[in-house]
């Protein structure tokens, strides 16, 4: 097999190629831009469908367009000139977005579709796909004790409705343009991922940022209890934003890895009442507990197994959950007051 070989480091690329980031406007995009600015990359052309005044991160220095990359028209606009293509745009959100809306997560296939042959079309030299653990076999997810799940776990396939076969479709998508036509492709599954930039109120918001908020505004309000979707016994794994950024660039620079899915997320399992736990501590607060069983709240249980990645690359996400929450905590406790003052939110 190709990918045995360890990659010792990233390799260097040249600090002027056109690197193109789709769905900078989000959490993950836009943190990749800034990363790839602050590193000297002087060609970086941005793309979100949200305003660019809504983009969660704005870098001054970076070409941000504003395009609806459903339309294929517009992701050959993005493509020009692309050496390396982030394919980071979906329509997603956390367990109570992609339970309710399955048809616009499902749509997401035609950014994947349009935005692919335009990268191939353009003759970009790399192209990363930012696919999910919600692509794994749900059938292997029914357990708060999981067993890790692996990257082959994700056939025979039955995969989260909407959201996961839409990534299962993308990552076929990756690995026949590697095939067919010899784009070099790569292809992670992030496991949850949180930090500072992210959605933390609105609906599409994961359970870390939606646990700070809830701690956070119940502080402010003197509320008494506080409501988790669930039982609190569902299980995750939760990866900060700085090892995603990381696992993306190796991933993307490791031939070994060509259309090769595999996980990018912690191994470091935790309930969502531990997690609720871990976030009253950094609040320094404590809530009595009120359940909705009713709430959408996804498998039972979901963690990481990162033999694949450690094998490979010699590497794994491995920021703490009580260090990233921290930061997580006191981000969106800023936000909050700033939103209170009626203060406008900027990067
Ligand atoms: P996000 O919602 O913050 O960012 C996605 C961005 O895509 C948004 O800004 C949205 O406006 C944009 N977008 C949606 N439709 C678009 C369109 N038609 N044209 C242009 N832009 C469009 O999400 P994120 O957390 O940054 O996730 C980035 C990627 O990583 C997504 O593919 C997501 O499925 C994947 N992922 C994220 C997580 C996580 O925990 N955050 C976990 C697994 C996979």
């Amino acid at each position: 097999m190709a990918n045995k070989k360890i990659a010792t480091k990233t390799p260097s690329v040249d600090k002027r190629i056109q690197i193109v980031i789709a769905g900078a406007g989000g959490f993950i995009g836009g943190a990749l831009a800034r990363y790839f600015h602050n590193k000297g990359f002087v060609r970086i052309r941005a793309i979100d469908k949200k305003p660019i005044s809504e983009w969660y991160q704005r870098v001054r220095e970076v070409e941000c367009l504003c395009l609806d990359l459903s339309e294929e028209k517009n992701c050959r606009r993005a493509c020009e000139g692309a050496t390396e293509v982030y394919q980071l745009a979906a329509d997603m959100g956390g367990m109570g977005f992609i339970e309710r809306f399955r048809i616009e997560c499902l749509r997401s296939v035609l950014i994947n579709t349009h935005m692919i042959e335009s990268a191939y079309k353009a003759g970009a030299e790399r192209y990363f796909f930012s696919s999910s653990a919600c692509a794994y076999n749900t059938e292997l997810q029914k357990d708060p004790n999981v067993r890790a799940l692996k990257e082959s776990d994700a056939y025979p396939a039955m995969a989260e409705r909407g959201y996961g076969w839409e990534k299962l479709i993308s990552e076929m998508l990756c690995q026949e343009y590697w095939a067919e036509r010899g784009m070099k492709t790569f292809i992670a599954r992030f496991h949850n991922v949180y930090g500072p930039w992210g959605t933390w109120d609105g609906g599409r918001e994961k359970a870390p940022a939606a646990i700070c908020r809830k701690v956070i505004e119940g502080k402010d309000l003197g509320k008494k209890e506080l409501e988790i979707w669930g039982d609190g016994t569902q299980t995750r794994s939760f990866m900060y934003i700085d090892d995603c950024i990381k696992g993306i660039e190796m991933i993307m620079h490791f031939d070994g890895l060509i259309a090769t899915p595999i996980n990018l997320g912690t191994s470091e399992l935790i309930s969502v009442a531990d997690l609720v736990s871990l976030v009253e501590q950094i609040g320094d607060v404590k809530f009595k507990r009120t359940y909705d069983p009713t709430a959408p709240k996804g498998v039972a249980g979901r963690n990481s197994d990162n033999t694949m990645i450690k094998r490979i690359l010699g590497w794994e996400p491995s920021t703490p959950l009580r260090v990233g929450m921290r930061k997580t905590y006191a981000w969106i406790e800023q936000q909050y007051q700033l939103r209170k003052a009626g203060k406008r939110i900027v990067s």
